[in-house]
């Protein structure tokens, strides 16, 4: 049976697979995956033709009625008048627009300029800004620019040092582990995690910092590499600025003093650098462990400063990057779906990029809006006197996704519309006046951009099941029922526009075509050209500053947003587990996954568990001061007895989000998900 070159639905690895017209899926040899897949990507063609597959527009057609199906004619006219009259009554950002990183490059761009031309809002925001933004910023801060690794992934083949702070790839993207395999890992994270077991089977560390506290680990470990004397004072003369600055903050932390604070020996911080200093390849790596919090990018910041005191970046056989986690996490924060920028990683508040964007698009620059808000204030905003009173969601399921997850369930409630286009009835859908379903990854053509900046081609393998159409079909019939033409919903149209309007920006896919990427080559941006090679590694002459130097910025520890006290004594935090995917909404139908992790669970230290009153197996309510979340207690000696872990692939009451905390940090506006004062109580059978 014939079979077609594509690549997984789920992580940024993007392995790459074949997939026949039955939908059944088999490894695919890439570089990323080199032949590899996880039991996600191998069982992912169980949803293409799932019982549970939505494949007829359902309406609601009032918020006490029940959802109903109907045609797409009378979904869309519903949607398209609803829109019209909200925005007549109470302005444009009376309409919010919510997209994914899971989105192909074509539908972030044209759900972007969906929200800026047909419905002139500003409220367009993604699920993004929960995974990556802290990354992205720090970066931006830094480098000048973002891209999650500026080198190939098979770089890290032959290293010999990786630090991955606050990383899991041995249960987020397993094939990864395959290129680090001849690495010494020191792996930080405050649980023992698969990957910190195989770093410590190999000889590796496993740091294990109290939750919210590896900015200060960093500087402990920054204070140690400048002491024992592996400072590149040529790299730093030659390609950098500030390192003063940061030094007069890490001096004060030298490593006993880091380890009162975030409780990781000063012994195992010297040896890690140790370790750093004395490797001739060697990478620092961050994941949302640090990320996910109210000061991530300035925990990202850390992490940056110590690898450039060690003259890593843009070093051949070295670097720092950041494991982007989402599918098209990093494409997805370049085309425009995001508050505060325009397609090419612009910056809606430079004129000359709004003057750029907006002659593509054929409008005067005047008339696009500014920047929006953030995913989680715009959540916060819905239905309040000031804020949005319909949203449009593609591709998230923000009801378990995005944090105090009540709360976002009351402010949903108060829209006059939510609209939500999905695959499969996830909790947001549910919860919709009117579902579209959309074609799934197998059944539609487009591009993908992976951890490494490499733009991939989606292939369609089959065909969506009758009644199904795709994101950019919805996208395109919305905007011409809003009076709007110029918005095609053929993926290759909609792509080449988007190499028109990101030509010239940061993320520059101007030479990158559907022929090129069809003819195998294998393209990084910036490709500013149609014979332009693609850019393999940055930074090797110049990082992106107008100066050519990397930016050492001083940041200094500061406490989490909630800390434990008597009612609340314990630190939750949160993450993923190899059976699941993000919301869970697809890895939760897969027998093959569900059958596993059929439920949530909370990681407790055994001495922990036994003061609370709580047994291995007994169901708990972890509770916060915004909600409580119901797990199965998983007695342990692998987490830190002041902290519990939850995965957040669970809906309803099992929802990790319903104790999470939404404070958000200062500049990335990412929540606060990987700590938050918690107790446990156990809950009678
Ligand atoms: Fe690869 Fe990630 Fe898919 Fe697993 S989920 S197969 S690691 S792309």
């Amino acid at each position: 049976m014939s079979q077609t070159a594509t690549h997984c639905p789920y992580c940024a690895l993007q392995c790459g697979q074949w997939v026949d017209h039955d939908g059944q899926v088999d490894a695919r040899e890439f570089p990323t995956n080199r032949g590899g897949l996880c039991q996600k990507g191998w069982t992912a063609g169980a949803l293409l033709r799932h019982p549970q597959r939505l494949t007829e527009p359902l309406l609601r057609i009032h918020r006490r009625a029940e959802l109903a199906p109907a045609t797409w004619d009378t979904a869309l006219s519903h949607v398209s008048n609803r829109l019209r009259a909200l925005r007549a009554a109470h302005g444009p950002d009376a309409v919010a627009v919510f997209g994914a990183g899971g989105l192909t490059n074509e539908k972030a761009y044209l759900l972007g300029k969906l929200a800026r031309v047909a419905l002139g809002t500003s409220q367009i925001d993604y699920n993004g800004r929960f995974c990556m933004s802290s990354a992205a910023a720090a970066g931006n801060r830094a480098f000048g620019v973002d891209r999650g690794l500026p080198f190939p992934v098979t770089d890290l083949a032959d290293a010999e040092v990786v630090v991955l702070a606050g990383a899991n790839p041995a249960e987020t993207m397993p094939p990864l582990m395959g290129h680090l395999e001849t690495a010494r890992l020191v792996v930080v994270d405050p649980r023992r995690t698969a990957t910190a077991e195989r770093a410590l089977a190999a000889g590796g560390l496993h740091l294990q910092p109290v939750p919210g506290t590896d900015l200060v680990l960093a500087l402990g470990m920054l204070h140690a590499a400048v002491v024992a004397g592996y400072l590149d004072a040529d790299y730093l003369a030659d390609r950098t600025t500030g390192f003063d600055d940061a030094w007069r903050v890490a001096a004060q932390w030298w490593p006993e003093r880091a380890e009162r604070v975030c409780g990781v020996a000063a012994a195992d911080m010297r040896t890690a650098v140790d370790w750093l200093g004395k490797a001739g390849r060697r990478y620092v790596l961050t994941g949302r462990g640090g990320e996910q919090s109210a000061h991530g990018v300035d925990t990202v910041t850390a992490w940056i400063n110590l690898a450039l005191a060690l003259g890593l970046p843009g070093r051949p056989r070295s670097g720092f990057g950041t494991i982007t986690g989402q599918g098209n996490g990093q494409g997805g924060r370049e085309h425009g779906q995001k508050a505060d920028q325009l397609p090419g990683y612009r910056s809606i508040d430079d004129p000359a990029a709004r003057a750029h964007v907006a002659k593509v698009w054929g409008v005067d620059p005047a008339a696009l809006p500014g920047a929006g808000r953030s995913a989680a204030e715009l959540l916060a905003a819905l239905g309040r006197p000031d804020g949005p009173r319909a949203l449009l969601v593609f591709g998230s399921n923000v009801l378990v996704s995005a944090p105090d997850a009540a709360a976002v369930a009351q402010r949903l409630a108060a829209l006059d519309l939510l609209v939500v286009a999905d695959v499969v009835p996830g909790e947001t859908a549910m919860a919709a006046d009117v579902v579209l379903p959309v074609a799934q990854w197998a059944e539609e053509e487009g591009t993908m951009t992976n951890l490494e900046g490499r733009v991939l081609r989606r292939r369609r393998a089959l065909r969506p099941p009758p009644g199904v159409r795709t994101d950019l079909e919805v996208i395109a019939g919305l905007a011409e029922r809003l009076g709007c033409s110029g918005f095609p919903a053929e993926p290759r149209a909609v792509f080449d526009e988007l190499r028109a309007a990101s030509a010239g920006g940061p993320a520059d896919y101007a030479g990158i075509s559907y022929e090129r990427l069809d003819a195998g080559e294998a393209l990084h941006w910036p490709c500013p050209a149609p014979d332009h090679p693609g850019t393999l590694r940055l930074f090797a002459e110049r990082f992106a500053h107008s100066d050519g130097r990397a930016r050492f910025v001083p940041v200094d520890h500061v406490d989490v947003a909630e800390l434990p006290d008597a009612a609340f004594p314990l630190r939750a935090t949160t993450g993923r587990v190899l059976m699941h995917y993000q919301s869970g909404a697809q890895t939760r139908r897969v027998r093959e996954l569900a059958e596993v992790v059929p439920e949530s669970f909370v990681e407790v230290h055994r001495d922990t568990a036994a003061r609370a009153g709580l047994a291995d197996g007994q169901w708990a309510r972890v509770v916060s001061r915004r909600g409580a979340a119901l797990a199965r207690v998983r007695c342990v000696d692998t987490v830190r007895p002041d902290t519990v872990f939850l995965p957040f692939h669970f809906g309803a009451e099992q929802a990790a989000n319903l104790v999470t905390n939404p404070a958000l940090d200062p500049v990335s506006r990412m929540p606060e998900f990987k700590v938050c004062a918690v107790r446990l109580e156990p809950v009678s059978p």
